[in-house]
């Protein structure tokens, strides 16, 4: 949430390999989904590492299992379609009111922004979500690639200063052997 504003958030019970564990948050703009990713991507939370990507999903309602919903899904756990945690209304409630006191900006763009689209009812709520699915996904493996390559870069970065503070430290400790012999 301090990183931005979430509209969504919806936790997997599935437990097929790609949906195990899977946490999908969306936020109001991109720029925030693009601050939390990095701000969260790798950090621990109860021992397990939390790994980011942009999704593709925009619309989590095109993706959930009614038959999860009406409590007959056959597939069980292995489902393709998201089982979605159920979170009681009010919990929802008392999260996103927790959201809007921690930050009033928050409530304030959400305000205006509600304004707006009385008077422009064509608006979407992101340029994302105006696109058609086939154009979002593609963006999105563009999105995904990039973060990637930085991800890569990153890694690189941190392994060559680890091998130079090494190196460097290999060299004091030198230093200091040979200054014990003199
Ligand atoms: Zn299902």
């Amino acid at each position: 949430m301090k990183h931005g504003q979430l509209v969504e958030l919806n936790v997997c019970d599935n437990l097929g390999d790609h949906l195990i564990g899977n946490v999908y948050a969306k936020f109001k703009t991109e720029s925030e989904a693009e601050k939390a990713l990095k701000a969260l991507n790798g950090k621990y939370y109860n021992d397990k590492q939390v790994q980011c990507e942009y999704s593709p999903v925009t619309n989590f309602k095109e993706c959930r299992c009614r038959q999860y919903e009406e409590g007959s899904c056959g597939r069980g756990g292995f489902c393709n379609f998201l089982h979605l945690k159920y979170v009681s209304k009010k919990f929802q409630k008392s999260l996103f009111d927790q959201m809007y006191a921690e930050h009033p900006e928050y409530e304030k763009r959400r305000s205006s922004e509600r304004k707006r689209k009385r008077h422009r009812r064509s608006d979407s709520e992101s340029s994302l979500d105006s696109f058609d699915s086939f154009k979002r996904r593609k963006i999105i493996e563009q999105w995904n690639r990039r973060w990637e390559s930085q991800k890569m870069k990153d890694r690189e970065r941190r392994r060559r200063s680890n091998s130079q503070e090494r190196r460097r430290s290999f060299e004091r400790k030198l230093s200091e052997d040979r200054n014990n012999y003199i």
